[in-house]
């Protein structure tokens, strides 16, 4: 049964009163989208761990790959205020879809329009904007994940092309992209970033199944064995671990307005499921307990909401530090984790069903607390930035 969303934004601080015209329209028609694509199937995906490749054309459609990017590119050049309340709309329906969304605009598009050269964004931009062409972003190997610069996936120069070897994991849209966005070693161990399109001899994905989290998400491998790789498709404007690390601010500055959005869907739900259940003669809101834990939702989502809000306008500004993105990540998403336990809590029994979206938003958030830097590397990286020394090296 297609299911009606009833979703209300909580608005305690009177925040739209800082956010434009324009961003309020985007996030109408992001939030109406969501309501009548995602929200109808994605817990009979979640379920059967499928993702709904069908949405794919919409969220082009609604701007949501690679919104900051400028118009000649085919992007809409808009600011990221507007790209953060986009990722905020979609991560409420879900954080898988908002992860598709994440990966093609901050990890695939960004890095080509960063890094890349005039002729690579004239050929993949446009085309990766209108979902013509999708992509992947291959980090993570099996024995480097918070240590990404100790990888081993390599490439060696032969003449008019490279050879590019190893292996990635954990990687959110493997096993549909056309082309994946891959960082490996040169012969002098430099990190640089290559183009690697499906199709190139040796080249595979392998889908990585039996996942309890982003169901609705497709994950995979990129291996590659003596994959020839065109030397017109390195990135030709960076090289070191900066390289990924700057595509990663991007996108984790999109989680930290994502996952206050899957927050916001479990305290809306919360709240009226509190109103309209009764126990012992009255609506189990009226009851101290339930308050307190409702109370406590609202006020961390406005913290979250402040936090996000200010990091946008240092963002438009120029002005955001890798450190206060990791912040915002953290915050967004413990907050978010701790809000849909609540919020399961409040539903009795009905909320470890899927006829309300929390177990589904809790456990994708298992996800979202580990990807693009964990927790524990975030408090380490606000501890070093305050303190001066680095305690995870
Ligand atoms: C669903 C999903 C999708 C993903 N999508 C992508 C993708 O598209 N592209 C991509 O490249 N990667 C992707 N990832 C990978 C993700 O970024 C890694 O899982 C993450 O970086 C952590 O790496 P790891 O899993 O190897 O854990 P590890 O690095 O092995 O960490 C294990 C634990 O040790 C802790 N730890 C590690 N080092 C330290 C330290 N120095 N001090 C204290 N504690 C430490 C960590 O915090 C963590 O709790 C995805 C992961 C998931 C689950």
């Amino acid at each position: 049964m297609p299911k009606t969303d009833l979703f209300e934004s909580p608005d305690y601080y009177q925040l739209d009163e800082l956010l434009t015209d324009e961003h309020k329209l985007i996030r109408k028609s992001v939030r109406d989208w969501v309501k009548k694509e995602v929200s109808p199937i994605i817990e009979d995906y979640a379920q059967r761990s499928a993702f709904p490749k069908q949405l794919l054309k919409g969220l082009a459609a609604i701007g949501a790959f690679g919104p900051t990017i400028p118009v000649q590119y085919g992007g809409l050049g808009l600011d990221y205020m507007a790209y953060g309340i986009i990722m905020q709309e979609i991560e409420r329906g879900d954080s898988g879809i908002r992860s598709t969304a994440s990966v093609q605009g901050s990890l695939v598009m960004y890095p080509i329009y960063a890094y890349g050269s005039e002729e690579q964004r004239m050929k993949y931009l446009p085309k990766l904007a209108s979902g013509e062409l999708m992509g992947c972003f291959g980090l993570t190997e099996p024995d480097h994940g918070s240590d990404p610069g100790g990888m081993t996936t390599n490439f060696k120069d032969a003449g008019d092309h490279y050879i590019l070897n190893g292996a990635k994991m954990w990687i959110s849209n493997a096993p549909f992209a056309d082309i994946a966005i891959v960082w490996a070693k040169n012969e002098h161990g430099k990190i640089h970033g290559l183009i690697v399109e499906r199709g190139m001899e040796g080249f595979s994905t392998p889908e990585t199944h039996n996942k309890w989290s982003l169901r609705a998400s497709a994950t995979g491998e990129l291996v590659f064995d003596n994959v020839k790789i065109p030397k017109e498709n390195l990135l030709p404007n960076v090289s070191g671990l900066k390289g990924p690390l700057g595509c990663l601010n991007q996108a984790r500055y999109g989680i930290a307005w994502g996952a206050l959005g899957a927050a916001m869907d479990c305290y809306d739900t919360a709240l009226r499921y509190a109103k309209e259940r009764k126990q012992f003669g009255k609506p189990i809101a009226a009851f101290q307990l339930q308050q307190k834990k409702l109370a406590e939702m609202i006020t961390e989502i406005t913290k979250g909401q402040l936090l996000v809000w200010r990091l946008a306008t240092l963002k438009n500004e120029n002005k955001a530090t890798p450190a206060q993105i990791s912040m915002a990540k953290r915050n967004s998403v413990e907050t978010a984790m701790h809000i849909a336990r609540e919020a399961r809590q409040i539903l009795g029994g009905m909320g470890i069903t899927g006829e309300y979206p929390i177990m589904r938003h809790m456990m994708n958030l298992e996800s979202v607390v580990t990807y693009e830097g964990t927790h524990d590397i975030h408090l380490l990286i606000t501890g070093s930035d305050i303190t001066g020394e680095e305690a995870f090296k």
